[in-house]
């Protein structure tokens, strides 16, 4: 008898924790489904971008492009960091922004003026920035005051304007998450054209420690991409083969160093499209369909 009672209460044991084990590895499945998008060939999980290469046939030239009311030239594509540094001569292209003493890139004011509206309507409180754009002068003085937590001027993507430091009422910096706002914008700000530069995933990539206050401007559909697919902007940008084509449902996407004299491939049929330098000697080709 006691023997049956032991056999039972063991069946039962190993019952009860293959049960937690399959709950477990379902659980990981998810997660694993919903950060990385593609699984390669030999098992490992990998990120991925849920665009593909396409071959393009129809070229262009720089000249006519440049004649072309539908391209237009902006910096929003820029890779800043220590390894990628702003060129001395480098100059943004910032304005104030409705007349609040904050400078921006031009290429967001529009994007971060439906961002901030969005806000204010949701949660009927305003979004502050507590640092906007940022001349090589502040940004060396900042690293002299505090190099352990400033960037080396050059270095911080402040001094092309496209980068904001939020904060809400009570909550700023590493708090800035812990409010609705600060969730709602590490969550959906994308959607704006904006993504967290420096996620709680990217530290290994970015050599910067999460930053939920810092948003950086991209704009469509690398946003999108960025942020869907839990990537940084490095590991986003080196993605890009060098003149190759992506294809997105309404956008193609071409990383190339372009040149000013040859023809180039490129789109025949557009509606718009954006070039921007990318800071590491090529540009970045945004074209909506
Ligand atoms: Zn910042």
């Amino acid at each position: 008898m006691n023997n049956k009672k032991k056999l039972i209460k063991i069946l039962v044991i190993t019952a009860a924790a293959l049960l937690v084990l399959f709950v477990l590895s379902a659980v990981v499945a998810i997660n694993a489904d919903k950060i990385f998008v593609h699984i390669e060939k030999n098992g490992a999980f990998k990120k991925s971008i849920e665009f593909n290469e396409v071959e393009i046939t129809s070229t262009t030239t720089f000249e006519v492009l440049s004649d072309d009311s539908r391209v237009s030239f902006d910096q929003s594509m820029m890779l800043v960091n220590k390894l990628y540094t702003l060129p001395d001569a480098f100059e943004p292209q910032i304005s104030e922004y409705k007349s609040t003493t904050v400078y921006m890139n031009n290429c967001m004011l529009d994007a971060y003026a439906e961002l901030s509206a969005d806000i204010s309507r949701r949660f009927r409180q305003k979004l502050y920035v507590s640092s906007d754009f940022r001349t090589a002068d502040e940004q060396a003085a900042l690293y002299e005051e505090d190099p352990l937590t400033a960037t080396l001027p050059g270095a911080s993507e402040h001094q092309t304007g496209l980068a904001l430091d939020v904060y809400v009422a009570r909550f700023s910096g590493d708090g800035f998450i812990k409010s609705p706002i600060g969730r709602f914008i590490n969550r959906n700000s994308w959607k704006y054209g904006f993504i967290i530069r420096y996620p709680s995933y990217g530290e290994d990539v970015t050599g910067i420690r999460f930053e939920p206050w810092h948003i950086r401007y991209v704009g469509h559909p690398h946003s999108d991409i960025i942020y869907n697919n839990h990537l940084t902007l490095e590991e986003y940008v080196e993605s890009l083969k060098l003149g190759k084509w992506y294809e997105t449902e309404d956008y193609y996407i071409c990383r190339m160093a372009i040149p000013y004299e040859d023809e180039f491939i490129f789109p025949s049929d557009f509606t718009s499209c954006v070039i921007s330098p990318d800071n590491t000697g090529s540009s970045i080709i945004t074209v909506k369909k």
